[in-house]
């Protein structure tokens, strides 16, 4: 598999280690019940793409396994959504995949609640995130920020290679966006999550979602006519984002078990996005949307209707 071969830098003890020793319950927000010890569950927190939509936030995804909750993104709208499903000082680890807004704005929020919580400054938690994520999260809240988020947040370069995360094995790699961007593989207990996060065509997301159980892929775009008098004005540009076609054809190339198309722009029709993907893809497919939930290993498979 794509970038798994290269080196492994130590960035974390081994968990749970890193797990705080005492870990109160939080006042906002619910716990989420217990899982089997196998289970990987995903969490759609935010979908929307590029901006937040009116039935969803940016993007952000929750992912769980023995306990242990990790956020990848945190776009704008996110961190609200997300204390429906997991109390607001829950969180373990971050990853962010890139530096654009709609993927990392509510870390500048969840550095004011991890702070400024009643009961004192919360434990600090570590944030993955391309070059440059401290610096940036800074100039999206104010400048003093650079010196006063490293009590909250332990700020870690992403490299493309295999890391030991809590009780996750991700692989990141290289996508293909206009900015550094990391798209992610998350393996535990023998099952396997891959998430696109955004990207135009990309042979590594191919070799990172390789026999993945659920490809958690981009659909930005739609395969419209541009031009005068058709449905676009201007072409889709290359190299920034897939169309649901290109999302399926991704995922027929990785074999993956599922497809769940995900960055939803406000502005398309999903169901031709859909539609798209399922010309191109002939497996499990679907849509994703704020509140799904998806348990890989566990009882009940994705408990909300797909086609
Ligand atoms: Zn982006």
């Amino acid at each position: 598999m794509g970038g798994t071969s290269l080196a492994v830098p130590c960035w974390l003890p081994a968990w749970p280690a890193t797990r705080p020793a005492a870990r109160r319950r939080p006042r906002a927000g619910p716990a989420s019940p217990r899982l089997a010890w196998m289970t990987m569950r995903l969490t759609v927190i935010g979908c929307a793409g590029s901006f937040p939509g009116p039935d969803s936030p940016a993007s952000c995804y929750l992912v769980e396994a023995e306990g242990f909750r990790l956020l990848l993104d945190l776009g704008n709208g996110a961190l609200g959504a997300l204390q429906r499903h997991a109390g607001l000082f829950e969180i373990d680890a971050i990853c962010l995949s890139h530096l654009h807004g709609d993927h990392c704005l509510d870390m500048a929020s969840y550095w004011v609640a991890r702070t400024y919580s009643p009961d004192g400054p919360k434990p600090r938690i570590p944030v993955y995130g391309p070059a440059g994520t401290a610096g940036r999260l800074a100039g999206a809240q104010g400048s003093s920020l650079a010196r006063e988020m490293p009590p909250a947040f332990s700020f870690e370069t992403l490299t493309p290679g295999t890391r030991r995360i809590g009780p996750f094995e991700i692989t990141a790699d290289h996508v293909n966006h206009p900015v550094e961007t990391f798209a992610f593989r998350l393996e535990h207990g023998g099952r396997a999550l891959a998430y696109s996060a955004d990207t135009g065509e990309s042979a590594a997301l191919v070799r990172l979602a390789r026999g993945a159980d659920l490809l958690l892929c981009e659909a930005s775009f739609v395969e419209v006519p541009a031009g005068p008098g058709a449905g676009r004005a201007q072409p889709n540009p290359p190299d920034l984002h897939l169309t649901g076609r290109q999302a399926g054809q991704h995922a027929a190339r990785a074999e993956v078990g599922e497809l769940v198309l995900t960055h939803l722009v406000a502005w398309n029709d999903q169901a031709g996005v859909l539609a798209e993907a399922a010309g191109t893809f002939s497996g499990r497919l679907s849509l994703a949307a704020s509140g799904r939930i998806f348990n890989l290993g566990g009882p009940g498979e994705d408990i909300q209707p797909t086609r």
